[in-house]
């Protein structure tokens, strides 16, 4: 017997009826035994129902369709009004959604030569890099480029750092928002831009908290940007009846059963993927468990495999049991000598990376300081006096540390804080990236294993020393902060 078989959060629509699956069932399921199926039967299994049923569907929804249409065209024609075409970016990821937004904006303003840019996370199913692969052969006007970071390998920092989990998704900005950041400041650093991205309103809870068309510089982490959803409004039916209607190729990974594709590891995975992952990326997703359990054993969990199989991985929270949450930890005496002085310990001998590190503070004048002592004063960026001084210093129980004394400033707690701040970056920094696409100067770089501030671009805003921005001055102390 064949069916049409359809999936849409945790149902299933047979034939046109609604089937209830336990999420227990996908945990369970023997999908050794039907992978084997799959693979026994895969000749039968073709789209020839579902395409009837597909045929009915488009049918009945042709009003719906209609009015989708002509209000996502008029919204990205009002939308794109003030920005020149060479200055308006598509932000693919090879999901339904971006899918959908790109080719409602190329229709909408009949231009097939818009800029896209595709962030290859490194961790994408083999189907959305295939799709992006096809995609751009069939757009072959379209400016395609991607966003890599090409510099980090995902399990190594997963061994230093722990894997991602729900609250603790560094990969997010490592490896998504970094790098696409990255690519729009080379292309258009000061120029404003229109991106429009494939954002709906029902997604979740947190995008509900979008607006549909957004130019507030901090939401949107690039200078000048504003960032605009032709499908904000649209629902998952409506996503399927514009690409089966308009007949659009899409990812495999849906005919699947995924309903979204995002990074096959990603803690935020509902367990139906997980379970389709088991079967249509068995090897990597064998390497990934064992990673996970091997991992769970080092940070201590007696029950391993069952703190991995249940899930209960995702729910990790800090970095207990790891090596690298020494290195947020703040360590500092005050100095007994002099007023308003700490010193810090380091994790590495102290160098010109850390010096560089007050940039944000005013101006760096090593030629001011005493040459004996290698100190470096720091002068106020407008009345040009000496604020902070900087200098390497030995400490009985800290192998490398530094001592740093603030001066004419009204409040030199503050200014110590933001200073903690920096030291914690200079012994923490993961290289996630996250500050580079803060800084709406451009003037921070990671580049390999240094990060540098541009003194002739930082505009001392410090709001990469603020909380509000950047808690703790470093995302890893959120990731690796133990209790
Ligand atoms: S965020 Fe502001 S203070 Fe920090 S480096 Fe950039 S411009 Fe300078
Ligand atoms: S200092 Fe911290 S937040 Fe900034 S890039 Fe490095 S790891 Fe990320």
């Amino acid at each position: 017997m064949r069916s049409s078989v359809w999936a849409a959060n945790n149902r299933y629509y047979i034939d046109g009826k609604s089937v209830a699956l336990a999420n227990k069932l996908f945990q369970t399921a023997d999908t050794d035994a039907l992978s084997r199926q799959l693979e026994k039967y895969k000749d039968q299994n073709d789209y020839k129902y579902f395409d009837e049923n597909v045929q009915k569907f488009i049918e009945a929804n042709k009003d719906r369709l209609n009015y989708l249409k002509d209000e996502a065209f008029s919204f990205v024609k009002q939308a794109a009004e003030k920005f020149d075409e060479e200055r308006i970016v598509l932000s693919f990821s090879g999901g339904k959604d971006s899918t959908v937004t790109a080719d409602v904006v190329i229709k909408a303003m009949s231009n097939p030569s818009l800029v896209h840019i595709f962030g290859d996370t490194t961790l994408e199913f083999p189907a959305t890099t295939e799709y992006a692969t096809r995609y751009r052969k069939s757009h072959p006007y379209a400016i395609f480029k991607v966003a890599k970071n090409y510099e980090q390998d995902f399990y190594s920092v997963c061994e230093d750092i722990g894997p991602p989990a729900r609250l603790l998704r560094w990969c997010c900005s490592m490896f998504k928002t970094g790098p696409i950041t990255r690519v729009l400041n080379s292309l258009y650093r000061n120029q404003a831009i229109l991106t429009f991205y494939g954002v709906r309103k029902s997604e979740s809870v947190n995008r509900s908290k979008y607006n549909r068309i957004e130019d507030d510089a901090e939401s949107v982490k690039i200078q000048k940007q504003t960032v605009a959803s032709p499908i904000f409004f649209w629902r998952d039916i409506d996503i399927w009846l514009y690409i089966l209607s308009e007949k659009i190729d899409f990812n495999e990974a849906y005919r699947l059963g995924y309903d979204r594709v995002g990074c096959w590891c990603c803690p935020n995975n509902n367990q139906r993927a997980q379970f389709l992952s088991r079967i249509y990326m068995t090897e990597r997703f064998k390497e990934w468990r064992e990673f996970l359990v091997a991992f769970a054993k080092r940070i201590g969990k007696l029950d391993a495999e069952e703190y991995v199989d249940t899930g209960k991985w995702k729910a990790r929270q800090g970095g207990n049991g790891l090596a690298a949450a020494g290195d947020v930890k703040l360590k500092f005496t005050s100095c007994t000598a002099e007023d308003h002085a700490k010193i810090y310990r380091l994790v590495r001998p102290f160098d010109d990376e850390l010096v560089r590190m007050f940039v944000p503070f005013g101006i760096l004048a090593p030629e001011l300081g005493k040459k004996l002592l290698n100190e470096t004063p720091i002068l106020d960026y407008s009345a040009k006096v000496p604020i902070i001084s900087v200098q390497p210093f030995s400490q009985d129980g800290y192998d490398n540390a530094v001592k740093v004394k603030t001066m004419n400033v009204a409040d030199h707690d503050d200014l110590q804080r933001m200073i903690g701040y920096q030291i914690r970056k200079f012994n923490a920094c993961r290289k996630c990236l996250k500050c580079e696409s803060l800084c709406k100067a451009g003037a921070i770089s990671i580049v390999g294993d240094s990060y540098y501030i541009n003194p002739d671009k930082c505009v001392r805003c410090k709001i990469c020393v603020t909380a509000k921005y950047l808690d703790g001055g470093c995302m890893m102390d959120k990731y690796l902060r133990t209790k």
